[in-house]
């Protein structure tokens, strides 16, 4: 039977639970043996009561429950070709011959480095009698299939991720709070989302909610009186009645010298220029937080029976593979290939709908 490991790795992300759930019941329906890794590569590293295999019963309200339970970290040791090594002698202990990584671009890029290096491991283990010539043949190539678990949609050639629904839906019902309580005091609000190095998550939150302005890594504000026109937005909207105003700011945006724009400095701006009573929120790990939305659990319901299928399917040519999604169709894509253009190209070229949001956003339409 095929033993498939199955861990999380990096930022936890909501629908990672339903993935792990999908993938151990997918798994024993198709006749394979699922194992959790707990902990992500820590898990895979300290071995033992950290791998254990999962039956029907133990991922048992998983669809519906936020985070990780399975755990999650960030591993420096899994960095190192010694700590990988240790990971290869506890996969090959295991008798796992698969493995699933659910987390960011990082964790699968971790993942596709064991798996290059899969045969000096072997070599090495067998060298100083960690392993037997039986086992060494036997564990001679190892899969990865990776699913992305990440709330902000930053990789390219898939159009959403497990956890961005989630993570955008809980930003949006928090700025439809924060108008509320701004409306009655004709306040201005400076709100800070996640989203890394990926606008994704603030400019599709401008847009749901209306904001008055919004900053995204891709596209910085040109010219230095950017303040200025901000401002003008800002004043043409409540000189046109409407009694707040709000400005979205993805935690990665930049100015066109790339120097970071911070919540605090536009507040001053607005405090300013206009004498808006204006006040800062960030909205922090909220954003990570709850129940996921009904398409995370579709789609991590989906993308995780897509990947065992994959690893039924895989041969030893096979590469590493990411499941994606793209025009609503589930895709299987080269790992390396995926990671590499998403470090070549910003999200907004290789997202269709990225680039719908951005024409949407210099119409004027937000303001
Ligand atoms: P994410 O997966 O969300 O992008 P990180 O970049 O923090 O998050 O990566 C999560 C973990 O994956 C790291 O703590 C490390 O253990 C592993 N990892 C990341 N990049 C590499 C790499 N180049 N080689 C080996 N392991 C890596």
């Amino acid at each position: 039977k095929t033993r498939i490991g199955i861990l999380t790795s990096g930022g936890d992300a909501q629908g990672m639970n339903a993935a792990v759930r999908s993938i151990v019941r997918v798994a024993i329906s198709r006749n394979c043996e699922p194992f959790l890794i707990y902990d992500g590569y820590n898990g895979l590293i300290s071995g033992g009561d950290k791998i254990v295999e999962a039956k029907w019963t133990d991922v048992n309200g998983f669809l519906t429950l936020g985070g990780t339970a399975i755990g999650t970290a960030r591993c420096k040791e899994f960095r190192e070709y010694q700590g990988r090594q240790i990971a290869a002698l506890n996969i090959i202990k295991h008798g796992i011959s698969s493995l699933i990584v659910i987390g960011g671009d990082g964790s699968l890029t971790g993942a596709d480095n064991l798996r290059g290096e899969w045969s000096s491991h072997v070599d090495d283990l067998l060298k100083s009698e960690k392993i037997s010539q039986e086992e060494a043949s036997k564990y001679n190539s190892l899969m990865i299939v990776g699913l992305v678990g990440s709330i902000d949609n930053d990789l390219a050639t898939t159009d959403i991720t497990i956890g961005a629904s989630t993570s955008l839906s809980r930003i949006c019902e928090s700025l439809d709070a924060l108008q509320s309580t701004a409306s009655s005091h004709h306040r201005a609000f400076v709100v800070e989302v996640m989203g890394r190095n990926c606008g994704w998550l603030a400019l599709s939150a401008a847009i749901c909610t209306g904001a008055d302005y919004v900053f995204i890594p891709e596209d910085p504000p040109v010219g230095t009186n950017w303040e200025d026109r901000m401002c003008q937005a800002l004043k043409n909207s409540r000189d046109a009645g409407k009694r707040t105003s709000l400005v979205i700011v993805a935690e990665g945006a930049v100015d066109s010298n790339l120097k970071p724009i911070s919540a605090e400095y536009l507040k001053d701006v607005l405090t300013e220029k206009l004498n808006y009573d204006t006040r800062v929120t960030i909205l922090g790990h909220v954003q990570r937080g709850g129940s996921p939305v009904f398409y995370d659990r579709y789609l991590a319901s989906v993308q995780g029976a897509e990947a065992v299928s994959a690893i039924l399917s895989a041969t030893n040519e096979t590469p590493s593979l990411v499941i994606g999604i793209l025009e609503n169709k589930i895709t299987a894509q080269p790992l390396k290939e995926a990671i590499r253009l998403t470090s070549l190209v910003s999200k907004e070229i290789s997202n269709k709908n990225f680039t719908r949001a951005l024409e949407l956003r210099s119409s004027s339409f937000l303001n």
